[in-house]
């Protein structure tokens, strides 16, 4: 009995550390005073929680704030360069890594770009963009609290990326690899996952709690938010709409499904059909979203077609997801979010037409703004909650 009291004052202790926590981190500046009366701790249990938060370094306190009477009361602050956290979008033609603080801003980042690599010359890209963001980030109590990895894939609870068909991965643990080699937890989600908790974080999902979040990149990948939370499915693999048909007898995909909905409404359908075209962007004839993008800027009438195109067939896949979780709010995310103003009005026109009409009340349509960074902020975000909820508490605690 003895034990179980003591782990039970443990596990409130624990809980009440981070209600307090969370409140410093929520509302700071602010006074010890006002997170008794905000958490209903009694401020002797406030007092002795925030001297420990405060010799963790989580907090700091500084000058006296404004005194309703008696003395002036010290401020306590979230110390938000106590650690900080890498995130890294691994993309199927480019690799996107953010360092954060423990608020989860942005302070410096790198992006890298490639075509067609091998599992071997990818992870090798990893590793330096790591190390790049490792280096340049400043002195701290913590240092890097851990590293999570997007990827555009399917991912085990382990960790482990079960497949990921536009890289051609199978069966890789990226989790085991990282954290033997930084020593350090590491995260992996699936981007989409991850560009979701992006921008209910941090995006033009904040004040939602119903979202689809659709990431557009060479791939298509689906994260859901229902009720507040991210939905994964039972063994974790939900969003995996890139995948489902659209066209009967349609085009052969990777995944060996036929007609699935990102060869059609995805980077890789827009490069597809502008090389069927033969648009070129340069004298090496190579094409590129970005190159395309320029065409299109420059009122090229053909290329923006190509982009309108996509947005169709983006309308005909979101209208079956619409009606199938009758969402508040669908995010269009990734790169494709940067063509906002070509690919908006063709998807909106083919929803207004086809997706039943109950469901279109009370529903936005949202451009990402964080657009490419979503998926990589997302998941430093998991990492910061994740330091928060394990590693912060004292050392020789049960
Ligand atoms: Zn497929």
């Amino acid at each position: 009995m003895k034990t179980l009291q003591t782990w039970n004052q443990h596990v409130v202790k624990k809980e009440n550390k981070s209600l307090v926590l969370e409140t410093i981190i929520r509302t700071s500046p602010i006074s010890r005073a006002k997170v008794a009366s905000l958490t209903g701790l009694n401020k002797g249990t406030v007092s002795s929680l925030v001297s420990e938060l405060l010799d963790e370094k989580l907090i700091n306190d500084s000058g006296p704030g404004k005194s309703s009477g008696g003395r002036r009361p010290l401020i306590l602050h979230f110390n938000k360069t106590a650690g900080f956290s890498i995130g890294i979008d691994l993309g199927v033609n480019y690799i996107l890594g953010v360092l954060t603080d423990l608020e989860g801003n942005n302070i410096q980042e790198k992006t890298v770009y490639f075509t067609n690599l091998s599992y071997e010359e990818i992870s090798k890209k990893l590793f330096s963009t790591i190390d790049y963001l490792f280096e340049r980030s400043p002195t701290s109590a913590y240092g890097i609290v851990g590293i999570g990895i997007g990827v555009p894939g399917t991912v085990s609870k382990d960790g482990e990326i079960l497949l990921a068909p536009n890289l051609d991965w199978k069966n890789i643990n990226l989790k085991a690899i990282l954290q033997k080699k930084y020593n350090l937890p590491v995260i992996i989600e699936n981007e989409a996952n991850a560009g979701a908790h992006g921008e209910k974080r941090f995006g033009v999902g904040k004040d939602f709690d119903n979202i689809v979040y659709v990431s557009v990149g060479m791939g298509i990948g689906v994260g859901l938010i229902l009720n507040g939370n991210i939905y994964k499915g039972n063994n974790g693999f939900s969003g995996e709409l890139g995948h489902m048909t659209i066209e009967v007898n349609g085009l052969k995909c990777r995944c060996g499904n036929e007609g699935c909905w990102e060869l059609y409404a995805s980077e890789q359908a827009l490069l597809k059909n502008a090389l069927q075209q033969g648009i070129t962007t340069s004298p090496n004839k190579e094409i590129s979203f970005e190159s395309l993008y320029k065409l299109a800027e420059n009122g090229d009438k053909e290329t923006i077609k190509l982009f309108e195109q996509i947005g169709d067939y983006l309308g005909v896949g979101i209208n079956n997801i619409i009606n199938t979780f009758n969402p508040q709010q669908v995010i269009i995310g990734n790169r494709i979010a940067s063509a906002q103003k070509w690919i908006q009005e063709p998807l909106k026109k083919r929803m207004i037409n086809q997706t039943l009409w109950f469901q279109q009340r009370d529903l936005q349509i949202d451009f990402s703004e964080l657009s490419t960074h979503s998926a990589a902020l997302g998941v430093a975000a998991y990492v910061i909650e994740a330091f928060f909820k394990n590693d912060t508490q004292p050392k020789n605690a049960i």
